[in-house]
């Protein structure tokens, strides 16, 4: 099992983690987007931080170099 372990209201929790529960939001419009496996694959291979990484929605998609 994979968990984030965070502290609520002063009690530290173990919650698990499902591909289906993670999401993200739109850098730019802030609309809210699931995050798949391939997006979480692609960060791992380049060596991104989970919080320092951004990704948009269809409409402001920004093409890749
Ligand atoms: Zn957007």
């Amino acid at each position: 099992m994979i968990y984030l372990k965070t502290e609520v209201d002063g009690v530290e929790r173990e919650i698990e983690i499902y591909y289906d529960e993670i999401f993200t939001r739109c850098f730019k419009c802030g609309k809210e987007l699931p995050v798949d496996r391939e997006m979480i694959i692609g960060m791992l291979k380049d060596g991104c931080s989970f919080a320092d990484t951004s990704f948009s929605c269809l409409v402001h998609l920004v093409p890749n170099d």
